[in-house]
């Protein structure tokens, strides 16, 4: 499972990115799509980061560490604009999002790529950037794709749009009766073998022909769905989607446990041979609109708790993110069109807020100025909290845009003002 560790790999580097304090050298955070139908689209994406790039040259000249931000940005823009420029024809881009973290002062290069929808940004800050990365992540978290035949098992971990593992197993089914008669109904088998054309045929060999095989069938299917279950087991809420004959997705919808049953998001008769670019993009357009109405019922659901016994949620700036400061969510609702704009955050103790503080209200430590959903994201990929982000969600917006659940056992922060944190600082 070497590749299924790049997941969690990705995710171990965000963790750190988002674990890189405010005092340190600075960073260059870049996001640009890079999904170009045409000519001008690529030259419209050189554009940006030609002038993006000059206004922060600006920007930072003559800064104590502006030299340090314009070596790490000449870096940036190299690697980037080599990118634009030596890819062939646009069309053809596997790729449709780049995001990449550069701070040279910190020996610090990362880059992911995406085939999912990323909006351009270019930035110079003491802190990365990390909302964007954060929904890719969410948005696109690991998935299982099984295509199934009567002996061929195909089992896809897909992630951010793309292949992380690919297993495949072929099994035996019998083509022919062991009297070594091979009929026309055996000959059909030997290509492919759905329940389906089992109900075909008569005679009492053809009878116990059709047992045998539904028994190997069943034993086949069974095993996909062990082996399905194995290699999910590390991801256990990834979502689910089963391709094959309506027959097989039955049958093996039977053999799953229920807990792998629950997870299956979407059917499909791809078939089992299909090539894997088909597989990913069918994957996912099926997760995301799943994904989508998924999200909007669990924040509905979230809401109706906080408002009913309101003990295993929050809403609202104030308590979101006072338990957010206290490392006590385990899922963090943010509606990145709520306009929450900016806040501070203390250079000592690391609390933040949204109202505008002289000092820090906990510590009296100095304060800066932060960007609010970059600040809780960042905060929240630290304390591991789940961050799932949505854009006008109807009701999520009655709450200035942010709500979450608390971590198992807590309830809600007490007093329910003011900010707090009871972690250790992160490094810096
Ligand atoms: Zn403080």
């Amino acid at each position: 499972m070497a590749l299924a560790s790049h997941m969690r790999e990705a995710r171990r580097v965000i963790h750190e990115l988002a674990s890189m304090g405010p005092d340190g050298p600075p960073f260059v955070s870049l996001y640009l799509n890079t999904k170009w139908s045409d000519e001008h689209q690529r030259e419209r994406a050189r554009l940006f980061l030609q002038r993006r790039a000059r206004d922060l040259r600006d920007e930072w000249r003559g800064r104590p560490d502006g030299e340090d931000a314009a070596r790490s940005l000449d870096s940036t823009m190299q690697w980037m604009t080599r990118y634009i420029i030596e890819q062939g024809d646009p069309a053809e881009s596997r790729w449709d999002g780049f995001a990449l973290f550069v701070s040279g002062g910190r020996d610090l290069w990362v880059a992911f790529r995406a085939r999912v929808p990323i909006e351009n940004e270019l930035e110079i800050e003491r802190q990365p950037r990390l909302l964007q990365i954060a929904k890719v992540m969410a948005d696109h978290s690991p998935a299982f794709v099984v295509l199934l035949d009567g002996r061929w098992v195909r089992i896809f971990e897909v992630a951010l749009g793309a292949v992380l593992v690919e297993v495949d197993l072929e099994q035996y089914l019998p083509d022919r009766v062991d009297s070594g008669d091979r009929g026309p109904f055996a000959k059909r088998f030997s290509t492919r073998v759905g329940p389906a054309a089992l109900a075909r045929g008569d005679g009492l060999s053809q009878m116990r022909f059709q047992r045998h095989i539904r028994d190997h069938l069943e034993h086949n299917l069974k095993t996909a769905a062990e082996l399905l279950e194995r290699l999910s087991g590390h991801e256990g809420r990834a979502p689910v989607v089963v391709c094959g004959e309506n027959e097989l997705r039955g049958l093996f919808r039977r053999l799953v446990s229920g807990a792998l049953r629950g997870r299956i998001a979407h059917e499909s008769k791809l078939d089992s041979k299909a090539p894997r670019h088909q597989v990913v993009d069918m994957a996912v357009r099926a997760l995301n609109e799943a994904t989508h109405q998924q999200r909007s019922q669990e924040i509905d659901s979230v809401l109706g708790r906080a408002l009913g016994s309101g003990t295993s949620a929050v809403l609202g700036t104030e308590d979101t993110m006072l338990a957010l400061n206290q490392s006590r969510l385990h899922t963090l609702y943010l509606d990145d069109s709520s306009g929450v704009g900016q806040g501070w955050r203390c250079m000592s103790c690391a609390a933040f807020g949204h109202k505008a503080e002289t000092g820090c209200p906990f510590c009296r430590g100095r304060t800066t100025t932060v960007d609010l959903l970059q600040e809780m994201t960042r905060r929240a990929l630290f304390n591991e909290t789940r961050v799932i982000t949505v854009s006008g969600h109807p009701r999520l917006r009655h709450y200035r845009g942010m709500a979450g659940t608390l971590r198992r056992g807590l309830s809600p922060p007490s007093p329910r003002v003011g900010y707090a944190t009871h972690e250790p600082l992160p490094p810096t």
